[in-house]
């Protein structure tokens, strides 16, 4: 989202400023409480999983995951995830890969990608991160409409981001038609605008629009906003939010987005997480978060590069939501923008989000592998190894390509549950053809 408020602080972590301790929140940070060290610890057997601590070693596509150099212990009770990001593949500046690299070299460790509306970029940092030994959290952040039936003025739009495994979503093919109906409500949406832009005396070009966004890209707002700080129409885009493109500004128009509480609903029955982008933002904050946590809300945004926000961290507790937050990094440079990484989550909260998630993503993975243990067709493969575009060679045993495909995310105690152990056994009699 754009237009939510600028900062430009880099408290970004790396193990090497452990010794001069930054002064933030009045700087009474004090040494790590035994319930971050072991919350740390947690954490960090997560974030360095692979396989080379497992049974079958004998794949060599993970040799590189992780970097000689990795520091399994950070003496810091911050840790490197950067929760909320965008490429190229919605409106951001940076390809999938570009970003992985920058990623890389802010320190980050965790990654989520969350383009507007779709995952199509996921493959590809998925694939730039295996060389830094960097995780990938396959995300998206769902444009959607808040409003209560029969109050219009009430409707504001809502930005739900969602978190999924290694594998993505359970029946991803309903996620891609929920967001594939988004992404094309986006284009009458940005023909709107700009047909809007036109009546108010600014001949702002349609395929001008289109160019910016590139191809295969749905145009958003932002899209909108370069093209008129292009042709020169403002000065910068703040001024084309702040004139023209505003929620329920005079260039504003909505698209054709599913309400907060659906998009809630089916990023739980697909297997992941839903958190509340940038509250901050909505004019209705407290209505609205109280709605979509009897949807089934997990999480919101709370941390942002300027600290944390007391008043939506106290609703979150007055909720039981995770609090979570991260750059909304767009990668579109200049002064305000908060860089990659630059949102320093407490390892508390990162443990709490990992306490919530990884149970709902080990069940979603062992849903996607029963499909496919009980109907081992090209496409039911196709769903497991969807991101990873990992070469599956013929004849292959699949427990070992399975293995693969999960090495990076379970623990071998979360795969030797009884539960899992079942389904590894019914793959084990399924070999790749
Ligand atoms: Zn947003
Ligand atoms: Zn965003």
């Amino acid at each position: 989202m754009m237009g939510d408020g600028f900062y430009a602080q880099n408290t970004n972590n790396s193990s090497k400023n452990k010794k001069k301790k930054k002064k933030r929140g009045g700087g009474k940070k004090k040494k790590m409480t035994a319930e971050q060290t072991r919350a740390l610890k947690s954490v960090n057997e997560w974030v360095y999983l692979n396989r080379s601590s497992s049974s079958s070693s004998s794949s060599s596509d993970y040799d590189d995951f992780i970097p000689r150099s990795v520091t399994y212990t950070r003496a810091s009770d911050n840790v490197s995830f950067e929760m909320h990001s965008h490429s190229t593949c919605s409106d951001g500046f940076l390809s999938p890969k570009a970003l992985v690299e920058k990623a890389h070299q802010n320190g980050v460790k965790v990654l989520a990608l969350t383009d507007h509306d779709t995952m199509s970029g996921i493959p590809e940092a998925l694939e730039a991160a295996r060389k830094y030994g960097i995780k990938i959290i396959p995300g998206v952040e769902i444009s959607t409409i808040y409003s209560i039936i029969g109050d219009s003025a009430s409707e504001e739009p809502v930005h739900i981001l969602a978190y999924y495994s290694s594998c993505g979503p359970v029946r991803f093919e309903d996620l891609e038609k929920f967001l594939a109906n988004i992404r094309d409500g986006r284009f009458p949406r940005a023909k709107s605008m700009v047909s809007k832009l036109n009546r108010l005396k600014v001949p702002l070009k349609w395929e001008h629009v289109m160019k910016i966004a590139g191809s295969g890209v749905a145009p958003g707002r932002l899209h909108v906003a370069r093209a008129l700080v292009e042709a020169g129409y403002v000065e910068n885009l703040k001024q084309a939010f702040a004139r023209y493109l505003y929620d329920g500004g005079p260039a504003y128009s909505k698209g054709s987005e599913p309400s907060a509480e659906e998009a809630i609903l089916l990023i739980r029955e697909t297997g992941g997480l839903s958190v509340l982008a940038h509250p901050w933002a909505l004019k209705n904050p407290v209505q609205i978060i109280k709605r979509l946590k009897e949807a089934g809300l997990h999480g919101i945004e709370v941390y942002r590069s300027d600290g944390k926000l007391a008043a939506y961290s106290d609703l979150a507790d007055a909720y039981g939501l995770l609090k979570l937050g991260g750059a909304d990094f767009h990668g579109r440079g200049g002064h305000d923008e908060r860089p990659l990484g630059s949102v320093s989550l407490p390892v508390l909260a990162v443990h709490e989000f990992l306490k919530l998630a990884r149970p709902i993503w080990c069940k979603a993975i062992r849903d996607i592998l029963e499909r496919y243990a009980d109907d081992p067709s090209e496409s039911n493969l196709e769903l497991i190894v969807r991101f990873n575009k990992m070469r599956i060679s013929k004849g292959r045993h699949c427990k070992d390509l399975i293995d693969l495909c999960l090495s990076s995310w379970l623990t071998k105690e979360e795969v030797q549950t009884a539960e899992f152990a079942a389904t590894m056994l019914k793959l084990s009699h399924v070999a790749v053809n």
